[in-house]
Formats: C-alpha cells, sequence, structure tokens
C-alpha cells in the first residue's frame, strides 16, 4: 500500500514549526526519525494533511546534561543517547532499555522525544521516563509548559500532548546517591516490541531500602507502577520480600493481552522479571 497524499514542510524555526501546528492541528503531524510513522503512513495508519518535519530546525536543544539533569531534545537519536548513557553509571537504567529498543539501524534514525509522543505500551522510553521521573517540555505558540512522565501517558498511543503542541526535550533528573537500578524484557527476538518488561529502581540508605520505582511495561495500555509491590521491598533487602513483590505485582495490575500473548501468560512473566531483576539488584547490598 502506499501513503495517502499528504503536503510537507521543512521548517528553519521553532516558530515556524508551531505556526504549521497551530494553523493545522490535527491533521499535522511531526515527522522526526520516521522510524514508526513512515511505516504508518505506508500502512493508512497515519493520513496527516501535512507532515512538519523537524530535522532542519536550527537552534533545539541537543543532548545536554549537567549536575542536575541530563536534556535530551527532539532530534536526538536512540544510539546518540545510548552513547552518553553508556558512559554514566547514574544512566544505568536508560543505557540497557534503550539497547533493547529495534536494531542499530533504527536507533540511528529514532529519537527518545518521538517514541514519547508516540506512546506505544510496548515501549522502552515511556517506561524509562516513568521510573526516572521525567519531564516532559511541550512548546506551543502559547508557551512552554512542562509534565511529568506519571502524568503524560495516557493510553495505547494517547497522551498529554495538545495537537499544536512539539515536544522539545525530556529531561531526566540525576537519580540521588544510592539509587541502583536494574531492566529486563521479554520480546519474541531480539528487537522486538516486548511481550513484556519491567524498569526497578531500589535506592539503598545505611543498608536499607528507602525507596522503589518498578515499572513495567507491554502489560497494560501504558507503562504502569506497582505501588503495593513496591512498599513490600522498603526495609532490608531480603528474598522473601523479593518473591512478595513479584507476587503483588502481577496481583495488583489490571494486565491485558496482546496478540498471542495472555493477560495470564504476561503475570507470569512479570513475575519471572521482578524476581530476576530485584534479585540482582539486592544481591550486594549491605546486609546480603
Ligand atoms: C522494525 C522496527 C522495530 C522497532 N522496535 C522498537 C522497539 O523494540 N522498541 C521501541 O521503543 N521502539 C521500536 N521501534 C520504534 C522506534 O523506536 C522509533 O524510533 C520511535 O518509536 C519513534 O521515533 P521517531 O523519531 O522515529 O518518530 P517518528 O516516526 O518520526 O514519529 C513517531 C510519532 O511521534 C510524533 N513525534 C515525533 N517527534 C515528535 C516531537 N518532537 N513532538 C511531538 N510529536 C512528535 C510523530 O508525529 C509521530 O506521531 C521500532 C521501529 C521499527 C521500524
Amino acid at each position: 500500500m502506499k501513503p495517502a497524499p499528504f503536503a510537507y514542510a521543512a521548517p528553519r524555526s521553532l516558530d515556524e514549526a508551531l505556526a504549521l501546528l497551530a494553523e493545522h492541528g490535527d491533521e499535522a503531524q511531526i515527522i522526526a526519525g520516521g522510524q514508526s510513522l513512515v511505516p504508518m503512513l505506508a500502512l493508512r495508519m497515519a493520513t496527516p494533511g501535512i507532515l512538519v518535519d523537524i530535522n532542519r530546525i536550527a537552534g533545539l536543544p541537543g543532548l545536554l546534561e549537567d549536575d542536575a539533569a541530563l536534556t535530551v531534545g527532539p532530534c536526538v537519536r536512540h544510539a546518540e543517547l545510548l552513547r552518553h548513557a553508556g558512559r554514566h553509571r547514574h544512566w544505568s537504567l536508560i543505557a540497557a532499555a534503550v539497547r533493547e529498543v529495534a536494531h542499530p539501524g533504527i536507533r540511528n534514525r529514532g529519537t527518545l522525544c518521538g517514541s514519547i509522543a508516540l506512546a506505544d505500551p510496548a515501549a522502552e522510553a515511556p517506561a524509562y521516563a516513568l521510573a526516572l521521573d521525567a519531564e516532559i517540555v511541550l512548546s506551543s505558540l502559547s508557551g512552554e509548559r512542562r509534565v511529568p512522565a506519571r502524568k503524560f501517558f495516557r493510553g495505547v498511543y494517547e497522551t498529554a500532548r495538545a495537537p499544536d503542541e512539539m515536544i522539545t526535550a525530556v529531561t531526566f533528573p540525576r537519580p540521588a546517591p544510592g539509587w541502583r537500578f536494574g531492566f529486563q524484557e521479554i520480546a519474541r527476538r531480539h528487537g522486538d516490541y516486548a511481550i513484556a518488561g519491567l524498569c526497578a529502581g531500589l535506592r539503598l540508605e545505611a543498608g536499607r531500602i528507602t525507596e522503589v520505582e518498578l515499572v513495567y511495561f507491554g502489560i497494560a495500555d501504558r507503562p504502569m507502577r506497582a505501588p503495593q509491590a513496591e512498599r513490600s521491598l522498603l526495609g532490608e533487602p531480603n528474598a522473601d520480600a523479593v518473591k512478595e513483590a513479584a507476587a503483588a505485582a502481577g496481583a495488583e495490575l489490571e494486565v491485558e493481552g496482546t496478540g498471542e500473548s495472555s493477560a495470564a501468560l504476561k503475570r507470569q512473566l512479570m513475575r519471572v522479571l521482578t524476581e530476576r531483576v530485584l534479585t540482582k539488584l539486592i544481591v550486594g547490598a549491605p546486609g546480603q
């Protein structure tokens, strides 16, 4: 199938891009890496009136890190983010997750902001953005607003972004001392979207777990935290608490089957992932 006809604009400034979004509303669609949008156009799952190509805009934020945060601009490719995160221990979660995004060719073109905008529930980026308490920076002609990841994802391909807004950055606060992170997903083949995955973080202070983030993806219409499972891990790190958390996560969340993967299978995978990731995380923790 060929894409339906569409107009194409390649603005040179952010204001020009935002004016196009304001003028065309729902009819306009941004193209960044095109790794999701181009197949959707070809299948006529997306039929925009106009594509707004953001790749030639001068002065957009790139990839920038200071003591407080990592900022990732709208044309930063997964591959560039992986190179950066792979060099810094505090971004080990990002590095582990981005390694599982598709294949090198797709990571060389696809962007973090595009993945966040798309909000595929089986994608890695929305999950690690939630686990790391990221903020999504949205720009329109009326100004800029920042939405925490926990409020941004609303359902399958649904977000808090309005049609006249562009994601101009995603910012990740640098994790405080004591945090350690783990990541695993289960997919049919390496590079496929996950059937189920887990981004986990624990904060250890004086030998006790004081904060926990468990974010599951691929199991519902958006990435989900599991508060009861998180609470069961607080205190002394121990194997019984890990087992309790693994059982609690599958029980407390509304899990939805997709394609050939039933909800029961996904619950089982959540249990397996929780035990594997947390066991690895608490090995070597003080008191173990
Ligand atoms: C074979 C294959 C396998 C893949 N496997 C995975 C995988 O395992 N995990 C995974 O996470 N992804 C996977 N992807 C998708 C890939 O990660 C994409 O790069 C990503 O989802 C979207 O990034 P993009 O820059 O290509 O966005 P585009 O395709 O350009 O755009 C995607 C959507 O986001 C919107 N958009 C893009 N940028 C912005 C912005 N700055 N502001 C507002 N809206 C914006 C577009 O309008 C469009 O609706 C796969 C893709 C392919 C083709």
